[in-house]
C-alpha cells in the first residue's frame, strides 16, 4: 500500500511514489480507480451534516479558475472533545473532511489554512508537475464522502511536495489525513466504502500517516521557528510527546514532557495534561518490564 495510491485516476500516477518525508524509501504502489458508487448513510434529519456546512467561492492561485468548496460553519459546529493528538471532534460533522480546498480544473489542492497567493516559482512547479497531467475528479457535491476527502488530502500532500512546502505544512497534512482515516474507522459500520477497506487496513493507514507526521514535525521542530503549523512550541512538544509514546520512543516522550512541566511559558492546564501523559508513559514502561 502506498499512502498516495488513487492519484492515478487523476492522471497523477507518476506522483504516487513521491517521497513525502524526504528519505529514500521504496513504497509499494497499488493503482486503483477511486470512484464513489455507494452513498453514505446520512445522520438524523434534525442534525444533518448539510446544516453545518456551506459553499465558499475561491480563486485558484495556479490557473485563476473560480471554483467552490464546502467549508464548515465555524460558529455553528460545537466542539465535543479532542483526541490526545489534538484532533477536534465536532457534533454532527467530521470537520476534517472539509479541510482541503481543491481546484478541480488544475489539481491545485491545499489545506484551507494555507490557501492564498503563491510565489511564481511554486506556481510554475505546480503547473509542470500537477496541472499539466491532472484529470478532474467527479465534481463534488455539497457533502464530501470520506473517500473523496481522502483523495483531496492525497492531492494536497503531492501539491505540498511538488511546491517544496515546509516540513510543518506536510506534517499537518499527514496528521489531518490520519485524523480523517480515524473518522473512517470510527464510522466503519455506518459507511459503504467504494474501496474494500477493513478496519485493520484503516488502522494501518492511520498509523502510517501518523508516522510521517511524527517524522516531519520532528524535522520542522529542528528547522523552523514557532509557530509551527499554527502551534506554539509547548503545543507542538505535547503533540510530539503523544506521538513519541505511540511509536514507543519513550525516552523522547519523557524529555518533551518534563520540558513542558518545567517550562516557564506553559500554562497550568498544559502542565496538567503533560502530567497525565507522564502517568500514561509510566504505565507503558511498567507493562514493558
Ligand atoms: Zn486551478
Amino acid at each position: 500500500m502506498s499512502l498516495l495510491d488513487g492519484l492515478e485516476s487523476l492522471g497523477l500516477g507518476n506522483l504516487e511514489k513521491v517521497d513525502v518525508v524526504g528519505k529514500e524509501e521504496e513504497k509499494e504502489v497499488k493503482p486503483r480507480v477511486a470512484e464513489r458508487k455507494v452513498a453514505e448513510k446520512q445522520p438524523k434529519p434534525e442534525e444533518t451534516e448539510e446544516s453545518y456546512v456551506y459553499t465558499k467561492e475561491y480563486e485558484c492561485p495556479v490557473c485563476d479558475n473560480h471554483f467552490k468548496a464546502t467549508v464548515v460553519k465555524t460558529g455553528k459546529a460545537r466542539l465535543i472533545k479532542q483526541d490526545k493528538d489534538l484532533r477536534p471532534i465536532y457534533k454532527g460533522v467530521d470537520s476534517i473532511k472539509y479541510d482541503v480546498v481543491l481546484c478541480n480544473r488544475c489539481g491545485y489542492a491545499v489545506l484551507s489554512k494555507y490557501y492564498g497567493p503563491l510565489p511564481k516559482p511554486h506556481k510554475e512547479l505546480l503547473i509542470k508537475n500537477i496541472a499539466s497531467n491532472y484529470r478532474p475528479m467527479k465534481e463534488p457535491e455539497l457533502l464530501y464522502s470520506y473517500e473523496e476527502a481522502l483523495l483531496r488530502f492525497k492531492l494536497a500532500l503531492v501539491n505540498a511536495v511538488c511546491r517544496q512546502a515546509k516540513d510543518s505544512e506536510k506534517a499537518l497534512i499527514c496528521l489531518r489525513t490520519a485524523w480523517l482515516v480515524r473518522g473512517m474507522k470510527e464510522n466503519f459500520n455506518d459507511i459503504s466504502f467504494e474501496e474494500e477497506y477493513t478496519e485493520e487496513k484503516l488502522a494501518q493507514m492511520e498509523e502510517e500517516y501518523l508516522k510521517d507526521a511524527y517524522e516531519l514535525f520532528i524535522k520542522a521542530r529542528q528547522g523552523e521557528t514557532p509557530p509551527i503549523a499554527g502551534m506554539n512550541d509547548i503545543t507542538l512538544d505535547y503533540l510530539l510527546a503523544v506521538l513519541s509514546i505511540q511509536f514507543e520512543k519513550y525516552e523522547d516522550a519523557a524529555k518533551l514532557l518534563t520540558g513542558i512541566i518545567s517550562s516557564t511559558t506553559a500554562g497550568s492546564a498544559q502542565k496538567d495534561k503533560a502530567r497525565d501523559l507522564i502517568l500514561e508513559l509510566k504505565a507503558k514502561l511498567k507493562q514493558r518490564k
